[in-house]
């Protein structure tokens, strides 16, 4: 949809990050501050001739504090003006955006239409400030239409300085460096140089044009344990026997390792056999579980569910939702291994 003039229309929904936030005086730390300083610093936007509302956070958050409440905001500005808008450009703080971007991709089933999420690593105000390009570049993008005007990308993206990444593959790579994401297992869905060059193979296309179907419950009964030499076999059954947990994702070594003692792998049976649903997924930030060696069958064979490629922010996000939607672990457990908007590759 266009208004009336052709221009494309676009919503910007602010949720606070670093983009926005100004120094306090006193304090010297940086804080969320309004949406209307924040466009005031980009005059260019207007350059590009578009027709542009916004949704603010009130007040605007530092991303840290984001939580699923937050995301089930997102969504509902999103479903409310689906129809009115061409795309939507996200302004997040870069700390949680990847759990963001996964939880969107999972949230908004059948999106057809651009969810690009952006932030920055110097707040807008500043002569240096990453802000002013990457709203601009996710603008850019968000109102991208091919010649039979449909759009460019269809799934929620993350824009971040030279590249556009599929949201539930991206991961927060660095604290400073102005390409501060990275989707170590999927390829950039664009290249952003003098020109905005699209991997038209990698984007996902919505060819069964089904309506937009809005997912608000996301269950927060889950974790994240991270395996370490000298893991205690007490602190290791604490964590698995954590009051109301469903689902757990085991950050693994390797191509999915883990000790193969007795007493872990009874203590990860024994959880599995309570009903929780232990998924395996490798810390290192490139490759997945595969299976290779003998450390990582012992854990297959008790019944952990193998997350192959997918990222731990997209495998917690995964768990939220299907335990949102009311599955019981065995349902869980057959779901999680398909992909089900491009986060994980069979
Ligand atoms: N702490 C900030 C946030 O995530 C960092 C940033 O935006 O880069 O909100």
């Amino acid at each position: 949809m266009v208004d009336i003039s052709g221009r494309p229309r676009l919503l910007i929904i602010y949720t606070g990050g670093t983009i926005g936030m100004i120094e306090n005086p006193d304090t010297h730390t940086l804080q969320p501050f309004d949406f209307s300083h924040l466009i005031y610093n980009v005059p260019k936007v207007r350059k590009l001739n578009y027709e542009i509302n916004n949704i603010s956070f009130d007040p605007p958050i530092d991303s840290s504090d984001m939580n699923p409440g937050h995301w089930g905001q997102i969504v509902e500005a999103i479903e409310k003006n689906y129809r009115a808008y061409d795309g939507f450009v996200v302004l997040h703080g870069t700390d949680t955006m990847a759990y963001t971007a996964s939880a969107l991709s999972f949230m908004l089933e059948n999106l057809s239409k651009p969810v690009i999420i952006t932030g920055s690593q110097l707040p807008i105000g500043e002569v240096r400030t990453d802000g002013e390009e990457n709203l601009i570049t996710a603008l850019q993008i968000a109102a991208s239409v091919n010649s039979a005007g449909v759009p460019t990308v269809q799934e929620v993206a993350i824009l971040f300085e030279n590249y556009l990444w599929r949201g539930n593959r991206s991961t927060k790579m660095s604290a400073d460096n102005f390409n501060a994401f990275k989707s170590n297992n999927y390829p950039p869905l664009a290249k952003i140089g003098l020109g905005i060059n699209f991997d038209y193979d990698a984007l996902y296309h919505n060819i069964e044009h089904r309506p937009l179907r809005t997912h608000y419950n996301m269950d927060s009964s889950v974790m994240c344990i991270d395996l370490f030499p000298g893991l205690t076999e007490s602190t290791l059954r604490h964590q698995l026997s954590t009051p109301g947990i469903k689902g757990i994702v085991l950050k693994t070594y390797g191509a999915g390792n883990a000790p193969t003692a007795k007493w872990f792998i009874d203590a990860i049976r024994e959880a599995i056999e309570r009903g929780v649903v232990i998924v395996n997924v490798t810390q290192c930030v490139n490759g997945g579980v595969m299976k290779r060696y003998q450390a990582g069958d012992a854990l297959a064979e008790c019944g952990t569910v193998s997350g192959h490629d997918i990222t731990a922010e997209a495998a917690l996000t995964k768990l939220m939702y299907l335990f949102g939607l009311g599955l019981q672990p065995e349902e869980v457990r057959d779901h999680f291994g398909h992909s089900i908007c491009g986060e994980i590759t069979i």
